[in-house]
C-alpha cells in the first residue's frame, strides 16, 4: 500500500505526486462545480422482484463538467471525502433527493448514500430531519446506505446519528454487503431494513456456485430477521430469474433501468403505476 492510515503517507512516487496535483485539482474544481451546479441528482429504480413494481429509487452524484464531460462519483466521492467537500455535497444531495421523494406516491422511498465523514460531521442527524421536514417528506420514506466500514471505528457519534435518525423513523440500509470486513455482528447490532448485496456477488450468481450459495445464506437470515435482500448491479434477465430463486426480494441494475434524472424518474413511477 502506498498510504498506510490516513495522515501516514510513506513515500512519493512520480505519479503519485501526480496523482495528488490531480486529486488537489479536482477538489478545486469540485468546490466549484458545487456553486456552479454543475452536479445532479439521478435516481435509479429499486424493484420488488415478485411484482416488478418500483418501491424504491437511489439518489445518485451526477457532475457534468463544461469541458472534461461527465466525472464519475468513483473519481470524485473519495477525493470529496478526503477534503471535506463531502458534507456540503451531502447537505445538497440529501435536499434534493427528499424534496423529489415528496412529490412520489406515499408508498415510494428515496435512498441516499453516507459516507462516514457525512455521519460525523457536527449535527449530522440534525441536519436529516430538517431536510425530511422542510421537504415535507415521512421519515420512513427516506433510507440511509451505509457501507460495513463505516464500523471500522468505533465513534460515539456513528452510533449515536443511528440510534438518533432510527428513533425518528428513518430507515438504515448495509450497502455493498460483502465486500468489506463483513460482520454478522453489525447486522445483529444496527437496526436495518435492507441489506444490499454487492454486484459482484450477483454476476456471478448464474454461473458461480459459491456466490449464489452465498446470496441464499444472506436472503435466509433476512427473510428470519425481517430484512430485505436487495441484489445489486442486476443486467440480465437470467441474473433476475437467479437471485430471486435464491431468495432476494428486491433487485436494482440496469436491467430495470440506470439511474435517471428525477424528471424521468416521475415518467417512470407514472407509467409503473398505469400498468
Ligand atoms: P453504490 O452506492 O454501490 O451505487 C451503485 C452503483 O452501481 C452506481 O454507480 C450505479 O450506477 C451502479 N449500477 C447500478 N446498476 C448497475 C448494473 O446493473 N451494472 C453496473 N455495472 N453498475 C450498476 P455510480 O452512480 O457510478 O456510483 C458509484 C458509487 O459512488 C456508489 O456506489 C456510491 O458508493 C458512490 N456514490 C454515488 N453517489 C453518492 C453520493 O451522493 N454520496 C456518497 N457518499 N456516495 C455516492
Ligand atoms: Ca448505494
Ligand atoms: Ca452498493
Ligand atoms: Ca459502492
Amino acid at each position: 500500500a502506498k498510504v498506510a492510515g490516513r495522515s501516514q503517507i510513506r513515500f512519493f512516487t512520480p505519479s503519485m505526486t501526480r496523482d495528488l496535483t490531480h486529486r488537489r485539482k479536482i477538489e478545486t474544481e469540485l468546490r466549484l462545480a458545487l456553486s456552479r451546479h454543475e452536479l445532479s441528482v439521478y435516481f435509479q429504480p429499486i424493484v420488488d422482484l415478485d411484482t416488478g413494481r418500483i418501491r424504491c429509487f437511489e439518489a445518485l452524484a451526477r457532475w457534468f463538467h463544461p469541458t472534461r464531460g461527465e466525472i464519475p462519483p468513483d473519481q470524485f466521492i473519495p477525493v470529496a471525502e478526503e477534503c471535506g467537500a463531502i458534507v456540503t455535497l451531502g447537505n445538497w444531495l440529501t435536499g434534493e433527493a427528499t424534496r423529489a421523494a415528496a412529490t412520489w406516491p406515499d408508498d415510494m422511498s428515496v435512498a441516499v448514500n453516507l459516507s462516514p465523514m457525512q455521519i460525523k460531521a457536527p449535527g449530522a442527524a440534525l441536519g436529516i430531519l430538517s431536510a425530511i421536514r422542510d421537504a415535507g417528506l415521512s421519515p420512513d420514506r427516506l433510507e440511509l446506505e451505509i457501507t460495513e466500514n463505516v464500523f471500522l471505528e468505533d465513534s460515539p457519534s456513528i452510533a449515536m446519528f443511528i440510534e438518533d435518525l432510527a428513533r425518528a423513523g428513518v430507515r438504515f440500509a448495509l450497502d455493498d454487503f460483502g465486500t468489506g470486513y463483513s460482520s454478522l455482528s453489525y447486522i445483529n447490532q444496527w437496526p436495518f431494513s435492507k441489506i444490499k448485496v454487492d454486484r459482484s456477488f450477483v454476476s456471478g450468481a448464474q454461473a458461480g456456485r459459491k456466490s449464489d450459495a452465498i446470496i441464499r445464506a444472506v436472503s435466509q437470515m433476512g427473510r428470519t430477521l425481517g430484512i430485505e435482500i436487495v441484489a445489486e448491479g442486476l443486467e440480465t434477465t437470467e441474473q433476475v430469474k437467479a437471485v430471486r430463486f435464491a431468495g432476494c426480494t428486491l433487485g436494482q441494475g440496469y436491467h430495470f433501468s440506470r439511474a435517471i434524472p428525477a424528471y424521468q424518474a416521475s415518467l417512470l413511477l407514472a407509467e409503473d403505476r398505469s400498468s
